[in-house]
């Protein structure tokens, strides 16, 4: 067959395949349109997830009567003044409106600003009609019927009808974030209405989109960089999600979908979060159009920065700096939160008389012989407390009781404090072993070196890190294709199960491989190791043991969150307790 030029009718609907890859992308078109068109009030009609209607109404400033045949045209644009260095609207490519009237039956009325009347013109199946007299109000209406009845073949990929309204929910969601003094409604027989009126601030409008959980349970961003401003909202370690879906990121007041900003934001959270829990985060970045190109994707989810390395740096140490400091908010939080579970309700019905005699409380060898985990909270253990003067300046208090083989109690000058021994151990292991980042940590050599069978690819992988895990304090060499041989492992871990840690390692060696640098890749494997290093749950200790824990506790940063994210301990002031049985 000879070379042809493909007819005009042709080259939109395959444009349309590109832009238009569902209802919920006509929606961020023509909304983005609205915003461009300096809207302040967005409407959003839909029916059968989009697919049978889509209306989109706005307040802006409308298209002229004889412009409305431009703007249905294919590359036809008013936004691209400034050329593709400066682009400072959402929208530039011209494509939108012909792409949709290619693909479906479009009608586009306005009534353009200072304008007496409305006009429309109507697009079906890529056959553009005559100029109409309408019915409107300042501003403009998109109807967009039957999506994809002019290319069938894409109706074929479309999801259920509820699946492609959850859809365009997330995508009015991600609008209405990144502007929001622009009152957004979102309505429909396929769904449960939707308002986001005109908010005065972010911090607002974040609330209304995120749930007022997220706005307390976060951390104010706010940092500047060579000319990038880094803004919004990170979610607290402990209010860390199974997917990744509510982290938002938003580029000069565009929505994005960027693996290098959720791995900034990922490498952020290293240190405070649970390798399977993903952060919540809205995060806005500002910067100088000209250091950014947003021209890289059809449907514009993708931007890329002049200077990725400077954006990553920016991410990572506002919110690690945010992180460090609202440490002691989170287990505030948690205070509470356990002060409300131990509302009066929830009390015993009868109160409960010491079962053990009065004895001083920190006497060696008193945690083996509690039993009953009540027998620390009864009214001689409170009046006896054998703290030493000394004591009373310590921050976790005295040891007084371990219970269930599982929490320390503390007493401190003005309250009690319950640390998870399993978590705190494992916090200050993880500390310690980044502390020896530089310098290599005592290491035990094995009795017998261990033969862990593992994958090639894992062998290899783990071979090729040999000297920065030596470095920590692990030795390893590849055991023939498919084996590891350990014949060292970091001392301070103590008796740790080998396979168990080899094999994670693996695992988490081989999702960092290629995203982070060395720091982060040394402070991820010390997590690791931690974790197989720690004091169980369930192993008793000795008074002396649990004093040392609360005292390295006092001296290790970050030690009132595991590097899971939950709390290594909890505390209770003495006000507290003494509301609890109504003394105040
Ligand atoms: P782009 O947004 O990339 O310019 P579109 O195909 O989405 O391309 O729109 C083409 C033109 O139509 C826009 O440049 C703009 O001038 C006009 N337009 C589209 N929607 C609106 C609207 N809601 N209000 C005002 N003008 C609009
Ligand atoms: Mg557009």
């Amino acid at each position: 067959m000879p070379i042809r030029r493909l007819p005009e009718e042709t080259v939109n609907r395959i444009a349309a395949g590109e832009v238009i890859e569902r209802p919920a992308s006509v929606v961020k078109e023509l909304t983005e349109n609205a915003i461009d068109a300096g809207a302040t009030r967005i409407e959003i009609v839909t029916a059968a997830g989009g697919v049978a209607l889509l209306r989109i109404t706005d307040d802006g400033f409308g298209i002229p009567r004889d412009e409305l045949g431009l703007a249905v045209e294919r590359h036809a644009t008013s936004k691209l003044d400034a050329g593709l260095d400066d682009i400072r609207t959402l929208g530039f490519r011209g494509e939108a409106l012909a792409s949709i009237g290619a693909a479906a039956r479009l009608t586009l009325a306005s009534r353009a600003r200072g304008a007496a009347d409305a006009y429309e013109i109507a697009v079906e199946g890529g056959s553009v009609g005559d100029i109409r007299p309408a019915a409107l109000g300042p501003g403009t209406r998109v109807e967009v019927r039957d999506l994809f009845f002019a290319t069938p073949a894409r109706l074929k990929f479309l999801k259920s009808e509820r699946a492609e309204a959850a859809a365009i929910t997330e995508v009015v969601k991600r609008l209405a974030l990144a502007h929001p003094a622009v009152r957004f409604t979102l309505a429909g027989s396929d769904r449960v209405e939707l308002t986001y009126p005109a908010a005065d601030t972010v911090a607002e409008r974040v609330a209304a989109v995120m749930g007022a959980d997220f706005a307390t349970d976060s951390l104010g961003i706010d940092a500047l960089r060579e000319g990038v401003h880094l803004s919004g909202y990170a979610g607290l370690p402990t209010a860390g999600r199974a997917t990744a879906a509510a982290q938002y990121f938003f580029v000069n007041g565009r929505s994005v979908r960027d693996r290098q900003l959720s791995g900034a934001l990922r490498a952020a959270y290293t240190d405070a979060i649970a390798r399977d829990r993903h952060p919540v985060a809205a995060l806005f970045i500002d910067l100088d159009p000209a250091l950014l190109d947003v021209n890289v994707h059809p449907a514009k989810a993708e931007v890329r920065f002049r200077d990725p390395g400077l954006v990553r740096g920016l991410i990572v140490s506002a919110i690690r700096e945010a992180l460090a400091d609202g440490g002691m908010r989170t287990s505030r939080t948690r205070a509470e939160a356990t002060l409300a579970a131990f509302a009066p309700r929830s009390a015993p019905a009868r109160p409960i008389y010491p079962t053990v005699p009065a004895r001083p409380l920190v006497a060696a060898g008193f945690a083996e012989e509690i039993q009953a985990p009540f027998a620390a909270f009864t009214p001689s253990a409170v009046a006896a407390p054998a703290v030493n003067q000394a004591d009373e300046g310590l921050t976790l208090g005295a040891a007084l009781a371990q219970i269930h083989d599982t929490y320390v109690v503390a007493q401190t000058r003005d309250g009690l404090v319950i640390v998870d021994q399993h978590a705190a151990h494992e916090r200050l292991v993880y500390e310690r072993l980044k502390r020896a980042h530089g310098h290599t940590v005592p290491r035990q050599i094995l009795l017998l070196p261990e033969v862990v069978d593992l994958p090639a690819d894992d062998v290899a992988r783990l071979a090729e890190r040999g000297p920065e895990l030596a470095e920590l304090g692990l030795v390893v060499e590849p055991f023939g294709p498919g084996a590891l041989l350990v014949s060292e492992t970091p001392a301070m871990l103590g008796a740790v199960d080998v396979r168990g840690l080899v094999r994670d390692l693996a695992d988490e060696i081989a999702e960092f491989e290629r995203t982070t640098g060395l720091k982060e890749r040394l402070d991820r494997v010390a997590s690791v190791m931690a974790c197989h290093g720690s004091v169980r749950a369930g192993r008793r200790l000795k008074a002396a043991e649990m004093d040392a824990l609360l005292r390295e506790m006092e001296a290790t940063p970050n030690a009132s969150e595991c590097n899971h994210g939950r709390p290594t301990y909890i505390e209770l002031k003495l006000a507290d307790i003494e509301r609890l049985f109504g003394r105040r």
